[in-house]
């Protein structure tokens, strides 16, 4: 062995994190496993092995060794420059450790097994459009979220602790103002679109796209985009999504329908936006827990990123239509780039989150956290929600829910926690700032776009986003990358001109 000399704390340090972090690929692993693959009776045994990595990754982060050797890697670090490797290491760590002592291992294991248990009953309860049913386990959320809370800590008020865990640095005020912005700015464009809604006709998105040949052309988009298939992989599941066992195996889900092009499409390029992040993490954060995106905000931001502002964008279909075209030459053969365009971008008020367009997508998100807010801190009772969910439904789109399964129950979110929802919409507003900085470094992106040139966007990136893995907290940043803090107005801008032109306002 070349390396004689004992070992430092803060390699020492190195190490042991290694070693949960392998911890925690094998339990990721074992979820992507559970979601693609297991059938259907391995899901008891599953939840066992899930819960023992998870259980000694826990273990390991939060003790008393691993603590010590902190103490001293500090010390180690604190000469370092502010922006080194080492030095955010220790910092972050730090703040995972401190997170991690504080919250009691009962309370771990409470969350993590009235999660599962809710999960099934939601499931059950949005079958069944059956509120009641699947109310005392929101109530159980609640107060598990409130103990959590109180434990984490937090300067301003309880959620902030919820936010914080998701969004490292943002407070409830700072959300809620950034919401206040938003607000009337995006139910003015809504309702100046809504009297032109019939001038644009999405009905040939739902014509027939065979599977195979859709399959084809999402492996294609992504790959084109920079997703590296010798480092990920495609799959199909209920519920999309990625999941990273460290930058050389990151995996991508999507789901089909022959009779809506978009679905598999435009959610492939989501999914793959989130993997382009996760594949693009500096080698030297690897194995180190630093090795993944660094908040749900700018996560959400990659993957929006790629779907709306390239996949959604006019320059992309220039260059691409002609080859979806051609691979459906029945459904699409009588609509040109600028129909299919307008079709993927219509703007219509709707009741599912997920299915929702640029504009009216925030408004979801707002809804949610108002509610979920005014549950938390007690000003609204669990059995009143679903009316609380329709008046704010009514106010914020103009809608009312049929059922609560198409209302309150729709989202998986609230059984197993609150304080998950801001990060899509942060998602989207990060996205238009980085949008804006790297049309500055490239004035013509349009082109590049449009000629299907993807390296210099993914590589502007890679270079201010993707390297950095959890190294700097979003606000650092986002300021980095962009020069300025979080704010909604390049959202707004991108908004108002984009649907400007699509609708002629
Ligand atoms: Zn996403």
């Amino acid at each position: 062995m070349a390396e004689t000399a004992a070992p430092g704390a803060l390699d020492q340090l190195k190490r042991e994190l290694e070693g949960i972090a392998d911890i925690e690929r094998a339990a990721a692993v074992l979820g992507w496993d559970q979601q693609t693959q297991m059938p259907p009776h391995g899901a008891a045994g599953r939840a066992e092995s899930l819960a023992a990595l998870r259980a000694i990754a826990h273990e390991r982060l939060t003790s008393a060794k691993l603590g010590a050797l902190l103490q001293q890697a500090q010390e180690a670090v604190s000469g370092l420059d502010r922006d080194s490797d080492d030095y955010n290491l220790v910092r972050v760590i730090r703040r995972d450790y401190d997170r991690g002592t504080r919250v009691p291992v009962e309370l771990v294991a409470e969350r993590a097994r009235t999660a599962a248990r809710a999960n099934s009953v939601w499931k059950a309860a949005r079958r069944d459009n059956d509120f009641a049913a699947f109310a005392p386990w929101l109530q159980r959320n609640i107060d598990l979220s409130r103990r959590l809370a109180e434990h984490l800590g937090y300067a301003e008020r309880p959620f902030d602790a919820l936010i914080g865990l998701r969004e490292p640095g943002l407070t409830t005020a700072a959300v809620q103002a950034i919401f206040a912005t938003l607000r009337p700015a995006l139910i003015d464009l809504m309702q100046r679109i809504a009297p032109l809604a019939a001038t644009v006709d999405d009905a040939p998105l739902h014509r027939v796209f065979d599977e195979p040949t859709q399959e084809r052309l999402c492996r294609d988009a992504v790959a084109r985009f920079g997703y590296d298939f010798s480092r990920g992989r495609l799959d199909r599941t209920a519920h999309p999504f990625e999941t990273s066992f460290g930058r050389q195996d990151v995996r991508i889900t999507t789901r089909f329908s022959e009779h809506f092009l978009p679905m598999a499409l435009m959610g492939t390029m989501h999914e793959a936006g989130h993997g382009l992040y996760e594949q693009g993490v500096g080698e030297s954060l690897d194995r180190s827990l630093l090795d993944h995106g660094v908040s749900s905000g700018v996560h959400e931001s990659q993957s929006r990123l790629w779907e709306n502002y390239v996949g959604r964008g006019l320059p992309f279909w220039r260059f691409y239509y002609p080859v979806v075209r051609a691979a459906f030459p029945e459904a699409l053969g009588d609509i040109d780039v600028d129909a299919f365009y307008r079709a993927i971008n219509k703007v219509q008020p709707s009741l599912i989150r997920v299915e929702a367009d640029e504009v009216t997508y925030c408004l979801h998100i707002m809804l949610r956290f108002e509610l979920e807010i005014a549950l938390f801190d007690g000003e609204l009772r669990v059995q009143d929600a679903p009316e609380a969910w329709n008046a704010a439904m009514q106010s914020y789109l103009g809608l009312t829910a049929p059922t609560d399964s198409d209302g309150i129950l729709q989202d998986v979110h609230w059984a197993s926690g609150l304080g998950g929802f801001q990060g899509y919409a942060l998602g989207n507003i990060i996205a238009a700032q980085l949008w804006e900085a790297v049309h500055r470094a490239f004035p013509d992106l349009d082109e590049q776009l449009g000629s299907g040139q993807f390296a210099g966007l993914l590589g502007w990136l890679r270079e201010h986003v993707h390297r950095h893995g959890r190294k700097f907290d979003p606000a650092d940043l986002i300021q980095r990358a962009t020069g300025a803090p979080l704010t909604a107005e390049p959202y707004l801008r991108y908004l108002r001109a984009k649907f400007g032109a699509i609708y002629a306002l």
